[in-house]
């Protein structure tokens, strides 16, 4: 059995929907920003709270659990320079909540969403995991505080872990039962979507000054169902005893522009974008594109879908959505 903390949540959701095909699954969500819609019904529900150790313990006692794979946090870059306390209390005091239930009920494998944003500002054509991470931000500091501790624990009480360290998440389940629905909406993809689909008046592109060949940033975007496998791969890897302590980055290993996301977004629906071009937007790196080399190298997985294939699953999720 595997406890999936955050598995109402777009990363979350899709990783339950593969992982149902080969385990048995409990889902632990507080449902603030997931859906209970997007729960994979072969998964067992828990409405709870990953920061209350009383939630916790009330499934941990119930089951037993092989790995905990744990999706559960804030991820808003702009709201974290502004409310970090937030950040800092359910993304760090809450894991470490969960750490402590895992080692009392002797479970001792865990997968770790983690992000590119730990990196801060690499001027680098590709990131790999050899960089010393230096984030710019509270979000992607909460999420570096928790890898050390997870080191530090693998170390001193045998925790096994995978950091993943996500790049552009996009995209939807193919089938279009679930996809990326956040309130309010930050992400390029689905703005630019929301606004083909006659949703939203226009689309702003924050900053046209920077060192790329069109002056618009660079960013990876890789399919959340390949985002999924990868953490299939990493569960395997744990408890096939093939890692016991690795921290790999999830990405393409292609970078497009802001423009050129656009662009293909009318070429996928056929409509043509309203664009206003607008100032920067604080804490956002030039480019950032991963290397996915390692995991590739050490567990075979690598990302298989393209940006087309990305867009074309979410126009038909944003046209399909239920909620
Ligand atoms: N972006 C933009 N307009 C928008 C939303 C995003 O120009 O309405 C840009 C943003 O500045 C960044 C890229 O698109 O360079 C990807 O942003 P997103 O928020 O999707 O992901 P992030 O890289 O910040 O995690």
């Amino acid at each position: 059995m595997i406890l999936v903390i955050g598995g109402a949540g777009y990363i979350g959701s899709h990783l339950v929907k593969e992982l149902v095909k080969k385990e048995a699954v409990i889902v632990l969500d507080n449902l603030s920003t997931g859906h209970r819609e997007s729960i994979d019904e072969k998964a067992i529900f828990v409405q709870g709270d990953l920061g209350k150790r009383s939630d916790l313990e009330h499934v941990f006692s119930q089951y037993s659990f092989k790995a905990v794979m744990h999706f559960a946090a804030s991820s808003l870059v702009g709201e974290s320079v502004v409310n970090p306390q937030k950040y800092y209390e359910n993304n760090v005091i809450s894991t470490l909540t969960l750490l402590s239930v895992m080692l009392k009920y002797n479970v001792k494998n865990i997968i770790f969403s983690s992000t590119a944003a730990t990196y801060g500002v690499p001027n680098l054509n590709m990131i790999d995991e050899t960089i010393v991470p230096n984030p710019i931000n509270p979000y992607g500091r909460s999420k570096l505080m928790i890898e050390q501790v997870l080191m530090d624990y693998a170390t001193a009480y045998d925790l096994r872990y995978v950091v993943l360290r996500y790049f552009n998440a996009a995209g939807a389940y193919e089938t279009a039962e679930i996809g990326e629905s956040h309130n309010p909406e930050t992400h390029l993809i689905p703005i630019v979507l929301q606004h083909l689909a006659g949703d939203r008046e226009k689309v702003c592109i924050y900053g046209t000054d920077y060192k790329t060949p069109d002056g618009t940033c660079i960013r990876d975007y890789i399919h959340v169902t390949d985002l999924a496998i990868a953490h299939i791969f990493a569960l395997n890897s744990l408890l096939e005893n093939k890692n016991k302590e690795a921290i790999y980055n999830l990405g393409n290993g292609r970078g497009y522009t802001v423009k050129e996301v656009i662009e293909t977004c009318e070429a996928v629906t056929g409509k043509k974008a309203n664009i206003e071009l607008s100032e920067r937007r604080e804490g956002d790196p030039a480019r950032l594109i991963a290397s996915s080399k390692k995991i590739f190298d050490e567990l075979g997985w690598r990302a298989e879908k393209s940006l087309v294939e990305i867009i074309e699953d979410a126009w038909k999720w944003h046209n399909n959505q239920r909620y």
